[in-house]
């Protein structure tokens, strides 16, 4: 595809799509955003980003928008991500996420598209024998949600042997902070991660934070996570899509620090940027939940020419902090 064809960026009102939408628009790229807005209330994208409002798995719709936008790659971030609702439901994470992917996908395969970005997740290894974890790891899902990610990946591997599609799924493992200017946020409905919910919770707008599981095989006893900032992870699909426009294919890559943080040091860090304490209490393990899972970026590293620039603990929840702060209340999408 040439540079001036357009993107098309499912999922692009959520967390990390908005971030990615935006980065790719600021570096010149032709964006429009696919969003169900079912994910919560929409990020706040420029006006600039046209934002069409419908499904992934409407076959004629995404056909159309692949016609009529000249799309040239597309980066699929639009699904369902809560392993505990997954546990629960996993009928609707499975329609959402694998059958109305395969829509999606059989329409880049009839319209042409070249190249696909897809957002995957640690939670395709399951509880790792060892961390950090490689690509090579042994992918074996404890929850359905990590079970549908995979399912696509595989399926995007067929894809590109049967029909020369170029793809990547990165493999996040955690996604937190947020834009440095504050316009876009965190924003799930209901929130479920960490770092928002310890900051609202310092902040004294939500109930206290429950620590799920205090009795894990880690140095602290509560689970390890390895956090990486949403610029980063905007940034990395960035220069991936780059390469796929070259003609390579990259396939899986874990996109993470390689340094793991316990949720108590979260709450440590959290409570030293507040400057106040975080409310807290210890609760059950939550469903679904491997102990420790922290990446070994080096595959992304090297073929993305790509490094983390504000993952570390402290700027990812100044940057959680600020989004917070400037945005609350404010989600009405703008374009
Ligand atoms: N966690 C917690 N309390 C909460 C939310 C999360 O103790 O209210 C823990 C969770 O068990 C996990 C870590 O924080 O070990 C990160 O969870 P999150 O939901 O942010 O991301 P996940 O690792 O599930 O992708």
């Amino acid at each position: 595809m040439s540079e001036r064809e357009t993107v098309l960026v499912t999922g692009g009102a959520g967390f990390v799509g908005s971030h990615f939408a935006r980065i790719a628009a600021d570096a010149g790229r032709d964006v429009v955003v696919l969003d169900n807005l079912s994910g919560g209330p929409p990020a706040r994208l420029p006006s600039s980003i046209p934002l069409i409002v419908g499904d992934v798995g409407d076959r004629e719709l995404v056909t159309r928008i692949l016609r009529e936008r000249r799309v040239g790659a597309v980066a699929h971030f639009a699904g369902k991500i809560q392993v505990g609702e997954s546990v629960q439901d996993p009928d609707t994470y499975f329609d959402v996420n694998l059958v109305r992917t395969l829509e999606l996908l059989r329409a880049v395969r009839d319209q042409g598209v070249t190249a696909c970005l897809f957002s995957s997740t640690a939670a395709v290894y399951g509880t790792p024998e060892r961390v950090p974890i490689s690509e090579t790891a042994r992918r074996e899902p404890i929850n359905p949600y990590g079970a549908t990610k995979l399912s696509v990946e595989l399926a995007l591997a067929a894809w590109s042997a049967a029909y020369g599609l170029r793809w990547s799924a990165l493999r996040y493992f955690n996604a937190s902070g947020a834009h440095p200017d504050g316009t876009l946020r965190e924003n799930h409905e209901p929130e479920t991660h960490l770092i928002p919910l310890a900051l609202d919770a310092g902040l004294g707008v939500t109930a206290p934070l429950r620590v799920f599981g205090s009795d894990y095989d880690t140095p602290d006893g509560t689970c390890v996570r390895d956090y990486i900032h949403v610029v980063d992870l905007a940034s990395a699909h960035l220069a991936a899509l780059t390469r796929l426009e070259l003609g390579h294919t990259l396939g899986p890559l874990n996109l993470g620090t390689g340094a793991g943080f316990s949720v108590r040091q979260v709450i440590d860090a959290a409570e030293a940027v507040l400057g106040r304490p975080v409310p807290h209490s210890m609760s059950p393990r939550r469903a679904g939940d491997p102990p420790s899972l922290v990446a070994d970026p080096s595959a992304a590293l090297t073929a993305l020419g790509w490094r983390p620039q504000r993952s570390d603990l402290v700027t990812i929840v100044e940057d959680a902090l600020r989004s917070r702060t400037t945005t609350r209340g404010a989600a009405a999408h703008s374009a």
